[in-house]
């Protein structure tokens, strides 16, 4: 979403001349001749900030959006500036008119300078039952972890995604946090340079580049999302059922 901020950047400071689509419960008709005054991310969430209140954009899986141009299906929230248009389609669009630091907590944002480490890494010790590979997807652990960034931050690390949170080594936790941290800031500028699928080394791959051999890839935990990892190089952390 970062990386999306940057590029709307222009519109900062300009007026909304039309403002139009089906979401629900936008006032459509509000948004019109307001200032955009700033655009916040947090997360994965895209937020256009107006004077008294914020529109909250999440892409979700299938979400798209078109800067300067329209796609061919039904638009849900499309915002006309003096210097160009943002079109969104298939996203969740939500109001809020809350201040946003009561609504978000943005020391567990990954690209976020209050990012706090400790605190992430207290939030998953609090369940130390639950696989590594579910909590890192936990937007209210680490905002903005995506699944390429889970895939590979557990690969750069050696830890096996069906590892359970208790039974990792705390320094190998911790440095799984600052790798995960880091990645997501290297991802941002892969996306700028439009490099970013050279650079995933089991996300989407077939072959362990440590080992030479088949990578599997699973749907582990609840979330149902796609898990790539290699078992010989990926250490799995369980309890140790001799004791
Ligand atoms: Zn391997």
């Amino acid at each position: 979403m970062v990386f999306l901020q940057e590029q709307l950047a222009p519109f900062i400071g300009q007026l909304v001349l039309k403002a139009d689509g089906n979401a629900k419960n936008i006032p459509f008709d509000k948004i019109k001749e307001q200032v955009l005054t700033s655009i916040k991310t947090f997360g994965k969430e895209l937020l256009f900030c107006f004077p008294d209140f914020a529109i909250r954009i999440h892409l979700m899986l299938f979400g798209k959006y078109a800067i300067n141009h329209a796609l061919n299906r039904a638009l849900r929230l499309g915002l006309t500036f003096e210097t160009g248009e943002i079109n969104f389609y298939a996203c969740d669009c939500r109001l809020i008119t809350k201040p946003l630091d009561e609504v978000y907590d943005w020391s567990t944002d990954v690209l976020h300078a209050s990012f706090n480490p400790d605190k992430a890494w207290q939030k998953l010790m609090s369940k130390p039952q639950r696989l590594i590979c579910e909590a890192l997807l936990d937007q209210e652990i680490l905002a903005g972890v995506g699944n390429g960034i889970k895939n590979e931050v557990l690969f750069q690390s050696q830890i096996h995604p069906e590892s359970l949170i208790g039974e990792i080594p705390e320094a190998a936790l911790k440095n799984l946090i600052l790798a995960g941290v880091k990645l997501s800031a290297e991802y941002l500028t892969w996306l700028q340079e439009e490099t970013s699928k050279e650079h995933w080394q089991v996300y989407q791959q077939k072959i362990c580049p440590r080992d030479q051999i088949p990578l599997r890839k699973e749907k582990i935990g609840k979330s149902g999302r796609s898990s790539y990892f290699c078992d010989k190089c990926q250490h799995l952390y369980l309890p140790d059922i001799t004791e």
